[in-house]
């Protein structure tokens, strides 16, 4: 049976597990990261399916099983697994994607590693997920695609099935110009993604940089802003007050360009941080910092998420207050990249480092001012980190959005007093009020946000945390949900782009 949402995502939405010799896929037992996010949105849809890829050393096999119907807490669905050798997943998504696109999208130029792109592969692959999605669609399906590694697939899928609508989502910030011009593939991206009924992003600036773009790459196209057809801004509305969809002529058609920031479970997270096993959990961990205050750090290991500037200015607080020794610890979660991403092992490699001359240095036998954790620890228990730690430094050089933030301030409950450090390039910032902002560029505003922080009378970090979490709650996991069908719905009621 066709079905009426076709998610095209990368990743499969469940786990492989072996289980008595035997390959079962498992429902995946974290309840956070971008998978049950998408998942959110299956439940709401009568037929929906999953395109994904999967490794497949022969997917001739008559063992292979191509589409499977799952069953799970989010309702039933089609998967259809795409299978990709090692190779090809190798050079679509760990060269093109990782060493070529990631560095641009955050801004990282002098990281960008042309010379490995195979451009033939990247297209292959693109067109294989384009097919299996055309394949599951219905005539008027709702295919949504997510982010970059696959941004040709929207213009594949309008040449193989022009009925459908295609909306595409970008889970990461997109550059001005001056940045994403230097892809050399740049205006057969843009084309691919102008074949969209709707393209969304997480804040207003990567909307108006995505504008900036298209502009600048025109070539052929009749392209000029347009307004929000009335169909579609009924839909502005209900996606969120505060952003307006923008919206693009292109040859005669509108694109729309959204803006709809995806959210945490809020009271979901708020529950599990005032469940009696997590406050345990809170004064067990209080306990073991023996009076001192925790900074702690949540996020994958990735230049662009700063830590490297973070233990940088840790040292030097260090360093600057020697009162400060044994009254101020700092946690830096740092979860280690999957396998074969060669990529940030230099950024492992200085953390390491950092940490080790930080605790050689004002460590000792008793106290070390800094854990490196490099395992992901499970939500119950990170929520428990959120809910002790005095302050959270979230300073990424750069950052599609950050979930990390939001889900501290829900963890912190009505009493927190918790104090958010929230770097001005994270998209999150644009969404929270009542952090201290804070330029990871800039020694002086990392050292003077620290010091900011840990001085923080109880009143004033109470008072900010109630707005944090005011803030943050009006961008919740749900509203992402239902601004997306809202959007859904107004695009099946405009007509079908023309090709
Ligand atoms: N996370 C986790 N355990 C960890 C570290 C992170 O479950 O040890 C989760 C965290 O709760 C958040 C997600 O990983 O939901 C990270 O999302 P974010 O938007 O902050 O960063 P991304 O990794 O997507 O760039």
């Amino acid at each position: 049976m066709k079905s009426d949402l076709v998610i095209v995502y990368h990743r499969a939405p469940y786990e492989e597990v072996m289980e008595d010799g035997v390959i079962v896929l498992r429902e995946h037992k974290s309840p956070n990261g971008i998978v049950p996010t998408l998942k959110a949105l299956i439940g709401r849809i009568e037929r929906a399916a999953w395109v994904a890829w999967k490794e497949a050393e022969d997917p001739a096999h008559p063992d292979f099983e191509r589409v499977v119907d799952i069953s799970d807490s989010f309702g039933t669905y089609a998967v259809s697994r795409l299978p990709l050798t090692a190779e090809q997943v190798r050079s679509f998504y760990h060269v093109t994607s990782k060493e070529a696109f990631w560095p641009i999208l955050h801004g990282f130029k002098e990281r960008y590693n042309y010379d490995p792109v195979d451009w033939p592969t990247f297209r292959a692959v693109n067109w294989a997920f384009a097919e299996a999605a055309a394949e599951e669609a219905s005539d008027d399906a709702v295919v949504w695609v997510h982010d970059y590694n696959l941004w040709l697939v929207p213009g594949y899928l309008r040449q193989l099935k022009p009925s459908v609508r295609i909306a595409f989502f970008h889970h990461t910030p997109f550059p001005a110009p001056d940045m994403f011009n230097v892809l050399p593939w740049r205006r057969e991206i843009v084309d691919s993604l102008l074949a969209c009924d709707a393209v969304g992003f997480h804040v207003p600036r990567y909307a108006q940089n995505f504008m900036a773009v298209a502009h600048s790459l025109a070539g052929a196209h009749a392209l000029q802003d347009a307004e929000t057809d009335p169909r579609l801004a009924s839909a502005g509305t209900a996606l969120n007050e505060m952003f307006t969809p923008l919206a693009l002529a292109v040859d005669g058609r509108t694109v729309r360009i959204d803006t709809n920031p995806v959210g945490v479970n809020f009271s979901y997270i708020e529950d599990l941080a005032a469940a009696p096993a997590v406050a345990e959990k809170v004064e067990a961990i209080r306990a073991g910092l023996d009076g001192a205050k925790l900074v702690l750090s949540v996020s994958r290991t990735d230049y662009t998420k700063g830590n490297v500037q973070q233990l940088e200015a840790f040292e030097r607080l260090l360093k600057r207050r020697p009162d400060l020794l044994g009254q101020v610890r700092f946690m830096l979660v740092s979860v280690g990249a999957n396998r074969g991403m060669s990529i940030y092992e230099d950024v492992q490699q200085r953390i390491e480092e950092l940490t080790g001359r930080i605790n050689g240095t004002f460590g000792s036998f008793e106290w070390q001012p800094v854990s490196l954790i490099s395992t992901a620890i499970p939500l119950p228990e990170l929520v428990a980190y959120y809910r002790a730690a005095h302050v959270a430094a979230i300073t990424p050089l750069a950052d599609g959005l950050n979930l990390v933030a939001s889900e501290f301030c829900a963890a912190q409950g009505e009493d927190g007093a918790g104090v958010l450090i929230l770097s001005e390039f994270a998209g999150a910032s644009v969404l929270l009020e009542g952090a201290i902002p804070v330029n990871p560029f800039s020694n002086a505003h990392m050292d003077n946000a620290l010091e900011q922080a840990l001085a923080m009378p109880a009143a004033e970090a109470h008072g900010r945390m109630a707005l944090l979490r005011a803030s943050a709650r009006r961008f919740t996991l749900q509203s992402w949900a239902d601004a997306t069908l809202d959007g859904f719905a107004a695009l099946k009621a405009s007509p079908v782009a023309a090709t």
